[in-house]
């Protein structure tokens, strides 16, 4: 199915202007960088990038920022996030609409992603209440051994196309009441969102009287991560996107022992026990494999099935698939928008071509859709393609909603090719058989960050800490204790007896 016609680029353009106003952005068009819409393909805007200097200011006054806003108590920083999080109910229709704009949502998803930042600024807002440190058994008496958890100073966000508004929501509603200051990097391809964000913020903290240099904003491609990343004065880069983005940034940071947390790739996968329940599991299947075209780093990409349900599982699932709408993500009856590019749509192609030549039968999908209307967009239907080993091509992340159907004879067997891929994000297993369920989310079983029981790999709450193992770098984000990655702990002894006792019975002088 293809749902209705498409917005041609000026009225998108048009649209994304009208968002921007009533966000309080205007558009200063530039050199250096475009605006695009993957609805059409066509270009927006020509904004400027960062210069060399640009960064160089941006780190410098989120440094100065910073010696102030360490000292604002975390109660008074949370009400910057908390007039954060009502301009973000207020302009929550401007907002996802730039996403879909610039990321290819669809409503409800973009909607969601607004939803989700708005969910953060309230989990921080509470957290800033709770930065907690524990007390903790001195050995000597007339002592108090103590933790104390002190702001980190300046977090350089780099963030992914995928959620170009949620990932920094997460990273920054959490850094500004750890008492942190931020310089972002969002990514190149959704310019646009970006600027509304750092409005939003920059609002927010006119009204509620904190340093606008608590946030800093700097458009530009990976040049412009790279010098974030090599900057001494950054103390923690926080960096989402590809493995490949992870492998370069990692080591840099490293070198010059600042802090990194890495949000990279994920090859999720479900297993599909007998006794699953499909009428819960089919649509739970489609969402995390169609849904966003396929473009979460949380996508069901493998799929682990049980060989005595793999055919009526499978017949399922191709009838939900050939059912897809596909299209104009403004559509409400749409549920699959566009790639981001027509290079994604080329990588999802070459993996195709890959697997059919390693005996994968492709099962349905798998055609591109509305290339006479767009023929620089990428619209494609989801597919679904049964293998018989996981291959090379199976253990990489392909970002496109490519979903490879494995079949499995024990849970034992099914745990193995679960793990065996390099990435380690999220997982879920689809049974009513607790022991199964059990064991999935044991030290034995999923090796991931995020372990499901009956629901999909996707769509996570913002109340648990997410990211994963492996390959998607060991980062953890959002809620949980996520935070303590934001600041810096130190370990306080106080002596309040009137002699000198040394640990470890040590007797001197
Ligand atoms: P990408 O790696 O191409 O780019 C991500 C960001 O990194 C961009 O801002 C880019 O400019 C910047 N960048 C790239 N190379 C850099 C370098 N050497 N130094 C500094 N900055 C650099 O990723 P993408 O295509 O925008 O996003 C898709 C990828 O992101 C997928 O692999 C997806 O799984 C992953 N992702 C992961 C998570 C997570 O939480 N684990 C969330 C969203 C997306």
């Amino acid at each position: 199915m293809t749902s209705t016609a498409l917005p041609g680029t000026d009225e998108l353009r048009a649209r994304a202007r009208t968002s921007l106003r009533h966000i309080g952005v205007d558009v200063a068009e530039g050199d250096g960088l475009h605006a695009r819409t993957p609805l059409t393909g066509g270009q927006l805007f020509g904004l400027a990038a960062a210069t060399d200097a640009d960064t160089e200011a941006a780190v410098a006054a989120a440094r100065t920022a910073f010696l102030a806003w360490r000292t604002t108590p975390a109660p008074h920083r949370g009400e910057l996030v908390r007039r954060l999080g009502e301009l973000l109910r207020e302009h929550k229709g401007d907002l996802a609409d730039l996403v879909t704009i610039e990321a290819g949502k669809i409503r409800s998803e973009a909607l969601g992603e607004v939803q989700e930042m708005i969910d953060i600024c309230d989990f921080a807002v509470g957290l800033s209440r709770q930065l907690y440190g524990r007390t903790i058994a001195s050995e000597r008496p007339g002592h108090r051994l103590a933790e104390t958890w002190h702001p980190l100073g300046v977090v350089g966000v780099v963030s992914a196309f995928n959620f170009p508004a949620a990932v920094w929501s997460w990273n920054t509603a959490v850094a500004l009441v750890c008492g942190d200051t931020v310089v972002w990097k969002p990514s190149e391809l959704t310019p646009l969102t970006s600027l509304a964000c750092a409005r939003l913020l920059e609002r927010a903290a006119d009204e509620v009287g904190a340093p606008r240099d608590v946030h800093r904003l700097l458009l530009g491609d990976r040049a412009v991560g790279e010098r974030l990343v090599d900057d001494p004065r950054v103390a923690l880069v926080s960096a989402t996107g590809s493995t490949r983005m992870g492998r370069e940034v990692g080591p840099r940071v490293a070198a010059r022992f600042g802090r990194s947390l890495l949000e990279l790739g994920g090859n999720n996968a479900a297993i599909v026990a007998p006794s699953a329940d499909l009428d819960l599991a089919v649509p739970a299947i489609v969402f995390a494999a169609a849904g966003t075209a396929g473009q979460r780093c949380t996508t069901l990409r493998r799929l682990i099935v049980h060989r005595d349900i793999a055919d009526t599982l499978v017949e399922r699932l191709t009838g939900a698939y050939t059912r897809l709408p596909v299209g104009n993500p403004f559509d409400d009856t749409t549920l699959v928008g566009p790639l981001i590019s027509t290079a994604a749509l080329d990588a999802m192609r070459h993996a195709l071509s890959r697997v059919q030549a390693q005996g994968g039968k492709i099962l349905a999908g798998g055609n591109r859709r509305l290339a006479e209307a767009a023929p620089a967009a990428a619209y494609t239907e989801p597919v679904l393609v049964r293998v018989d080993e996981q291959s090379d091509v199976v253990r990489e992340e392909t970002f496109a909603p490519i979903l490879y159907v494995l079949t499995y004879d024990t849970l034992e067997e099914a745990i193995a090719l679960h793990n065996d891929v390099p990435q380690g994000l999220s997982s879920s297993i689809f049974t009513r058989d607790q022991r199964e369920a059990e064991i999935f989310l044991s030290a034995a079983g999923s090796d991931c960050g995020i372990a499901n029981v009956n629901i999909g790999t996707s769509g996570a709450e913002i109340g648990g800490a997410f990211g994963g193992e492996k390959d998607t770098g060991g980062g953890r984000e959002s809620g949980s204790d996520a935070w303590k990655s934001y600041m810096r702990s130190a370990t306080n002894t106080i002596n309040y007896s009137t002699g000198l006792s040394l640990a470890q019975g040590v007797s001197f002088l």
